[in-house]
């Protein structure tokens, strides 16, 4: 299943990242970000994560590759591995205590991480449009297409 989205402008970001925390709902998992450098998938997070009910600062973890956040229930890491250069580099920032059931995975460049990531619930490709951005979301699990269920019901409603 496939959802597309016309996001005008970075409020209209801000308001799919609230739609997508509902739709997540508590829930772990893995969601894959696409789309080139400046096209929005920090951006998408960052709301994502404050309306999840994470209260702080969100920054980019190009340098870090990792940041954790605590936000209800569950455990939640943004990776961004624009600068990883090889995939195995991903076993030093912990891959593997990351869980891709309970713990919720935002990755940013994720073929960056090529057979050292879990399988993707949820893949969210941004692209550029005139005006604004364009958002193409799959679903690949039951949980995944749940959550593209939500989304098509809560962003609908809120549009
Ligand atoms: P990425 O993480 O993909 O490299 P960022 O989120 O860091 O991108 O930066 C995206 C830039 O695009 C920000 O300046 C943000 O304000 C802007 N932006 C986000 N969503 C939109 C949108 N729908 N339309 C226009 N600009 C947007
Ligand atoms: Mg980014």
């Amino acid at each position: 299943m496939t959802l597309t989205i016309e996001l005008p402008d970075e409020a209209a970001t801000l308001q799919f990242g609230t739609s997508l925390a509902k739709s997540i709902s508590g829930q772990g998992g893995v969601i894959l970000l696409e789309g080139d450098l400046g096209a929005g998938k920090t951006t998408l997070v960052r709301a994502t994560l404050h309306a999840l009910g994470y209260s702080g600062r969100v920054v980019s973890p190009s340098y870090t590759l990792v940041e954790p956040y605590n936000a209800g229930p569950v455990r939640i890491f943004h990776l961004d591995l624009y600068r990883l250069s090889d995939p195995e580099e991903l076993e030093f920032i912990g891959i593997r205590d990351i869980d891709p059931v309970c713990d919720l995975m935002f990755v940013e460049w994720p073929s960056h991480g090529k057979g050292m990531l879990p399988a993707e619930d949820l893949t969210i490709c941004l692209q550029d449009r005139d005006p604004g951005r364009v958002l193409v979301a799959n679903g690949y699990t039951e949980k995944g297409l749940l959550w593209l269920q939500r989304l098509r019901h809560n962003h609908a409603s809120v549009g």
